[in-house]
């Protein structure tokens, strides 16, 4: 991809409005453009990073033998009134119709995928299901100030699964934690795993994952090496205390941002909706249900607020924009400048031939150090420079985003030693 036809402007500065992290970098990088408090339209470099984790948390899903499809947003109020939720949900956005009808704008999808689901399953032999997709949602949320982190309008992906007993639940429900362990190390962010509500025999059973930064809204209990942690609610351990599976670290508050929540719903919406199947005994027998979430816009934002420096985003190489980021100079003679642009060319060919994702900042109306501040701020893995410096030595500047140091490697040599 060339620079000019991604058809982005980057901004020096935030707009003052930005006060978190994620919405700053995000913003000046061209990534999103907000629409208005809490909605945001993804632009080229912002849809690229969100399929990546679309599609690693796609990957760990269907490992997880769950069927995907797609789910409408506007849903029928009756679904709502059924399950109790029209009138107590107050984050939900109820949409009138010129007909008089009420419509809700889905929030979560349990009042739809309940019934979609009963309509498949009839007896023992249907069941388990899962099923899941990767759908807008939407939410009246009072406060919608940190960026991508809390949408009113989100990309999240939502399972459940249908069992038939509560063991079978249990083991399935633990299937998915380790599923979303892989999904959050896949994206390059450490989760805590914490228990939300109720101890293992509870009907509420219930986790969350939460990555630990400044810019989270809930807090967490837990220590640098342990991969668990308890919430303000459940805590039965204090600041201060020796973590139970590291006794040389204590335990501390930390700030933690919520990407995930998994649920045991028990017989909660089946019983709503009446959805039952019949046993190997004849009998009629409720269905338990699990509800399992990843926040896939929010998590992108929390990437940026885990791995980021004062000069702009350091994505994890697996959800990247680009792999490779080309920086060409100008030359100040005509020699120098036709063989900065036939090396720049050459790589930029190669790599693509290559199937690399690369883009090439070949823009000629534009400074050195605004082209530099522009490969810093949008995070591409690697930068590889070609000037009239470098081209004196046959060679370019290679730099690793997350590192500090940059390294000259001979023209002829860049594709063995870029590592690909
Ligand atoms: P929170 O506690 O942050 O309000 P929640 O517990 O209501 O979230 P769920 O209903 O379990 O969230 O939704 C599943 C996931 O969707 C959450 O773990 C979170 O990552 C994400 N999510 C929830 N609300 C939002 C939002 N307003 N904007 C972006 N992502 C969200
Ligand atoms: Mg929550």
């Amino acid at each position: 991809m060339r620079y000019r036809d991604l058809g982005i402007k980057t901004l020096r500065a935030a707009p003052q409005d930005a006060e978190s992290v994620n919405a700053q970098l995000l913003l000046r990088g061209c990534f999103v453009r907000q629409e208005m408090a809490g909605v945001y339209s993804w632009l080229p470099l912002g849809l690229r990073v969100l399929r990546k984790v679309e599609a690693i948390v796609r990957e760990e899903m269907n490992a997880l033998n769950s069927q995907e499809v797609l789910m409408p947003a506007l849903q029928p109020k009756e679904y709502w009134v059924q399950t109790g939720r029209w009138d107590t949900v107050d984050i939900l956005f109820k949409v009138p119709s010129q007909t008089n009808k009420e419509y809700a704008l889905g929030c979560s999808h349990e009042e739809v995928v309940t019934p979609l689901v009963q309509s498949l399953v009839q007896s023992y032999k249907d069941l388990p299901r899962s099923v899941y997709q990767i759908q807008t949602k939407f939410r009246d949320e009072l406060r919608a100030k940190s960026g991508i982190l809390r949408g009113r309008e989100f990309i999240m992906k939502d399972m459940y699964s249908f069992h038939r007993t509560q063991e079978d639940l249990d083991t399935y429900y633990t299937r998915v934690l380790d599923g979303y362990v892989r999904v959050f190390e896949r994206c390059g962010v450490s989760v805590k795993v914490v228990e939300a509500s109720g101890g293992m025999f509870s009907e509420k059973l219930s986790h969350e994952f939460q990555v630990l930064t400044d810019a989270g809204e809930d807090m967490v209990l837990t220590s640098p090496s342990w991969k668990l942690g308890q919430n303000k609610e459940v805590a039965t351990l204090n600041e201060g205390d020796a973590c139970p599976d590291f006794p040389n670290e204590t335990l501390s508050w930390s700030k933690g941002v919520e990407v995930g929540n998994i649920f045991q719903l028990g017989t909660k919406y089946s019983d709503a909706f009446g959805m039952t199947y019949t046993a190997e005994d004849g009998s009629k027998q409720p269905v338990i249900m699990g509800c399992y979430g990843i926040g896939v816009s929010r998590l992108v934002g929390t990437i940026v607020e885990a791995s980021h420096d004062e000069r702009g985003i350091i994505w994890p190489d697996s959800v990247a924009p680009f792999q490779i980021h080309i920086v060409s100079l100008r030359g100040k003679t005509e020699e120098s400048q036709q063989q900065i642009q036939q090396a720049a060319q050459d790589l930029y060919d190669e790599l693509r031939l290559q199937k690399v994702e690369v883009l090439w900042d070949d823009r000629e109306d534009v400074s050195p150090g605004e082209k530099l501040a522009d490969a810093d701020l949008i995070g591409a893995t690697t930068r590889v420079l070609f000037s009239e410096k470098t081209m004196a030595e046959g060679a370019a500047e290679v730099k690793q985003r997350k590192q500090k140091e940059a390294t000259f490697i001979k023209v002829e040599n860049l594709i063995g030693k870029l590592g690909l």
